[in-house]
């Protein structure tokens, strides 16, 4: 209800299911860093009431009579975003998420009814079929839900940075995008390090597909690992010394930013300049991306790993992944929210 306010039980109205529409009941929903820099307004105002949630896993309940991908009983998704322009150079190409109009995001934005978009925080969802995706039979739904965004939004960039075999690969905090990244990584066949504050969780990171885990809190740490990687990918929610980090990639390297810190980060540009080295971000992917990103989870075996809350234990939660204390993303059990237990 407000940036302080702790989350409460809530009734909201949904749109009717129009003729392209799905109405899907949502199972689970995972619990995203951004719900809670959103929720607190830590990336400008927001609308309130706001209903946080963009890592959907469900059930079709219904459909809307043009309706053709999909039918009563599917195991769906839905990530961040609801719909776009479709029109633009960048949703011709598959590339939703940088809808050169803005997409609509699944939560805080106005929908083309001019209503504010309620997130996966709530029981159902209704969503164009174009922004629907299915969940393949092998993945649990509840272990399947952060795949939505923590998932496609680490396989993005790996992919469009060829992460694969011959390649070292970073990854820069370990919580719900980044146990994502070290497994999609590691799958695809690169060679994987995680970056992390302390040694804490260095077993779970070797466990996930780590092939080495370094503290960041340790100076020799930069000194070893110096010209290093090809590829960073940094998930940390808050800035870092981007000089430090940039001086671990290899000539060409490129540190792609996914974390987004509302403070802005200082780029030491001669840590660019003399290796041609590329300091880049990345958002989400595209819908068909999302799928295949689906497709390949499915095909190797990868979930999140999670913690199932009920609706009454978010705020808890909430306070668990501002600490670091996720292990490594909780997602909540929609069955609890009817009487907000
Ligand atoms: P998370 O689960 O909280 O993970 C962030 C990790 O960063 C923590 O587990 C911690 O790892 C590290 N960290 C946190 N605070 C730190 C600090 N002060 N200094 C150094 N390291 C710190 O969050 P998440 O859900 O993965 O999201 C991460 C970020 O990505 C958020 O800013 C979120 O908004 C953003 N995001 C962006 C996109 C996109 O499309 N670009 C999509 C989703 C999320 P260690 O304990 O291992 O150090
Ligand atoms: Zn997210
Ligand atoms: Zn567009």
């Amino acid at each position: 209800m407000a940036p302080d306010a702790p989350l409460g039980a809530l009734e909201i109205q949904r749109r009717g299911v129009g003729p392209r529409d799905v109405r899907i009941d949502i199972r689970f929903c995972g619990i995203c860093h951004s719900d809670i820099h959103f929720a607190r307004g830590e990336w400008g105002e927001i609308p309130y009431p706001a209903v946080p949630g963009h890592e959907i896993a469900g059930i079709v309940a219904e459909v809307g009579s043009e309706v053709t991908r999909y039918e009563p009983g599917d195991r769906v998704g839905v990530g961040c975003m609801v719909n776009s322009c479709r029109e633009c150079e960048n949703c011709r190409a598959g590339n939703e998420q940088y809808c050169l109009a803005g997409n609509t995001q699944t939560y805080g934005s106005v929908d083309r009814d001019g209503t504010i978009t309620y997130g996966g925080y709530s029981d159902h969802v209704i969503v164009d079929e174009d922004f629907v995706v299915r969940i393949p039979d092998g993945l649990p739904l509840d272990a399947a839900a952060p795949l939505l965004c923590a998932g496609i939004t680490t396989y993005s960039p790996l992919r469009h940075w060829n992460a694969g075999p011959g390649k070292r690969v970073a990854v820069v905090g370990l919580g719900g995008l980044g146990h994502m990244a070290v497994k999609i990584a590691h799958a695809m066949g690169a060679e994987v390090s995680v970056l992390s504050q302390s040694l804490r969780k260095q077993e779970d990171g070797l466990k996930l597909g780590a092939g080495a885990y370094y503290a960041t809190s340790d100076d020799t740490t930069f000194t070893e690992l110096a010209g290093h990687f090809d590829l960073i990918i940094n998930t940390v929610s808050a800035p870092l010394d981007m000089g430090r980090f940039l001086s671990l990639l290899r000539t060409d390297g490129a540190l792609v930013n996914v974390g987004a810190p509302p403070e802005p980060l200082s780029v030491p540009v001669f840590a660019l300049i003399p290796q041609r080295r590329t300091f880049a971000g990345s958002a989400i992917g595209g819908i068909r991306e999302t799928q295949e990103m689906l497709d390949f989870c499915a095909e190797h075996g990868i979930t999140a790993e999670i913690e199932v809350v009920a609706a009454g234990q978010v705020n808890e939660a909430w306070e668990r992944v501002l600490a670091s204390d996720v292990r490594y993303r909780f997602v909540i059990d929609s069955a609890t929210l009817e009487d907000g237990r």
